[in-house]
């Protein structure tokens, strides 16, 4: 959208991040997955960093998602962005270019009668600790851990995650998933009820992160932020602010006391669900 320049790009780009923390997907930025200029009219503020799309994909959003994007276009309102989203404030265009029902619209300028809201960093952090309406999260899946699989990544955490719970010794966490590490999966399957396999699904990893709660840290806090969809650099193996948020989000998509506690009920649902 064209218009006056009302705020910076860098405190657009410090909302988009916070965005994407909280689970919402974010283009047509250029530190977001590029610009199709061939979208956007000649002077959109797109290719020159001051706007991007928050996209759920679908026209006609589902109704928890719309929920979200409401609760973004307010965060981008408090910062002082413009926001432009059709099922919160009816954009003029939107019903013939068909293009803000299903996607919000963020940029740092004045556009056509939306001079919105001023830069309040309070409010904006007060809508930051609420979470996200509606919105819930699915967990990962997490890697299948054979007899076969070798020098991977996962077989790490999971060797540091049986090291953690006392079932192997510091220093066994050799990224091979040979005998010793066999036989303390079917140990770790023995202590939660599952079958003595020896090989890790994802219901082991479910199972892995039973307990974790705000505040706590360790392997089974990484396996939590690896179920819960956080990227390499996110699993720090820290449960804070983004792991209560997320964790809340699969509590709801699980039906289950959004608590963020991933206490025995939540667990059992995640395996039977997830
Ligand atoms: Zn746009």
């Amino acid at each position: 959208m064209t218009g006056n320049r009302k705020t910076s790009n860098a405190i657009l780009e410090r909302y988009l991040d916070d965005m994407v923390a909280h689970g919402i997907r974010v283009f047509e930025h250029p530190k977001h997955g590029g610009v199709n200029a061939s979208l956007h009219i000649p002077t959109s503020w797109h290719p020159r960093g001051g706007a991007a799309d928050l996209n759920f994909g679908a026209p006609g959003a589902p109704k928890e998602e719309r929920a979200a994007l409401i609760w973004a276009a307010k965060c981008a309102n408090a910062l002082g962005l413009n926001a432009i989203y059709s099922y919160w404030r009816q954009h003029p265009t939107a019903k013939t270019r068909n293009s803000h029902w299903d996607h919000l619209h963020v940029d740092v300028g004045y556009t056509l009668g939306f001079p919105e809201g001023k830069l309040d960093w309070d409010a904006y952090r007060k809508l930051l600790e609420t979470p996200v309406p509606g919105f819930t999260r699915k967990p990962k899946r997490l890697r299948t851990l054979r007899p076969s699989t070798k020098f991977n990544g996962w077989v790490r955490l999971w060797q540091n995650f049986l090291i953690e719970v006392g079932l192997l010794e510091k220093g066994q966490a050799d990224g091979k998933n040979g005998p010793i590490t066999q036989a303390a999966t079917k140990e770790y399957q023995k202590r939660v009820g599952l079958k003595q396999t020896g090989i890790v699904t994802h219901k082991e990893w479910f199972h892995a992160a039973g307990g974790v709660e705000p505040g706590d840290e360790g392997y089974k806090v990484h396996i939590a932020q690896a179920i819960l969809g956080f990227g390499p650099k996110g699993r720090d193996g820290i449960a804070g602010k983004n792991y209560g948020i997320r964790s809340k989000e699969l509590q709801r998509w699980l039906g289950v006391k959004d608590d963020s506690k991933l206490g025995r009920v939540t667990i059992s649902n995640l395996v039977k669900k997830g």
